[in-house]
């Protein structure tokens, strides 16, 4: 916990230092109080559509509890954000799934180059370790420099095995391959790292349609989670690629990296809200153990310090 508050120090710079301003020349609640905390949401990349949906429910919200002090106010946005994230905090969905009687766990990770999979495939990896569960990577990302040995390194400092495939390999017969050694050895997790090339995104689509059929021959189900992983700071743009990988993959959550840097946060509400994804771990630093689960309390708690 303490870790998560330390990472999302930076994003409160964003959104919650915007917040944290606004708050500081509080006088009364009236429409432009309204007005000026849809526009600080629009800023903060929660997105146009979501950003009124939230302002009109405060403002219902305002009024039904009376709201009009300083502190009331806060009250009433921090229930809001639990609200439309977490659906008044008894969503399950922001837990990672795992099956003990259905292995392997088969973890796909998709999204663009620089996003964070690799390293967020390596930390994972280690706290699956440390908990006692045995890990195999599968280095399915042949396409950019340099990915394989970033991932086999990982393999090697949290001790556990990684397949690969020769340069330039077909991604599906890496993951076949990973497959069946997971299936022979009965892992408990299969986490799969693919390639992000946007430059030609239908055959990159092609590419992941065919890792997932490779999965489900095998198995035979789909993978048991296919994440996808968003750098932070991307702001709006992260939802127009949650919806183009959604389309081919089938998204079962996000991994949201970077958060200690400049990102503004508002954008996990823009995709909770419009594609009902949930944000299942995040990535507060490069290290392998800067990972932590998302939890929405906390996040809207701690967006006010
Ligand atoms: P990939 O192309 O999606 O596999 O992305 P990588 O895993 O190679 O990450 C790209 C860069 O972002 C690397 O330099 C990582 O060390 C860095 N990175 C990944 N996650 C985080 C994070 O949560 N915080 C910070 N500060 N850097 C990160």
């Amino acid at each position: 916990e303490q870790l998560y508050e330390k990472g999302l120090e930076k994003t409160n710079k964003g959104f919650g230092a915007r917040l944290n301003a606004f708050f500081a020349k509080f006088r009364t609640v009236d429409e432009d109080f309204f007005d000026d905390l849809e526009d600080l949401l629009i800023e903060s990349d929660v997105g146009y559509e979501t950003a009124e949906q939230l302002t009109d429910e405060l403002r219902e919200e305002a009024k039904l509890q009376n709201a009009k002090s300083r502190d009331d106010l806060k009250k009433v946005i921090v229930e809001k954000l639990v609200d439309l994230y977490d659906q008044g905090g008894n969503s399950e969905d922001e837990k990672l799934i795992y099956h003990p009687d259905d292995k392997p766990n088969v973890y796909l990770f998709v999204g663009v180059n620089g996003a964070g999979k690799t390293t967020t495939i390596g930390k994972l990896a280690k706290r699956f370790k440390d908990e006692g569960k045995s890990v195999i990577l599968a280095a399915a990302d042949t396409f950019r420099a340099g990915a394989v040995e970033q991932l086999v390194e990982w393999g090697k400092r949290v001790d556990v095995p990684v397949v690969t495939g020769k340069a330039q390999a077909d991604p599906a017969s890496v993951v076949y391959d990973a497959t069946e050694r997971a299936i022979n050895e009965k892992a408990d997790y299969l986490l799969v790292d693919t390639a992000g090339r946007l430059q030609n995104k239908k055959n990159l689509m092609a590419e992941l349609e065919k890792i997932q059929r490779t999965i489900k021959k095998l198995l035979p189900k789909q993978p048991t989670e296919t994440l996808l992983v968003l750098d932070g700071s991307t702001g709006q743009n992260a939802l127009l690629q949650a919806k183009d990988f959604d389309k081919t993959t089938k998204l079962t959550g996000l991994v949201l990296t970077k958060l200690d840097g400049s990102s503004k946060g508002g954008v996990v509400l823009a995709i909770r809200n419009e594609m009902n994804l949930p944000v299942k771990l995040v990535g507060l630093g490069e290290k392998a153990e800067d990972l932590a689960d998302f939890d929405a309390a906390n996040y809207a708690i701690g967006l006010f310090h």
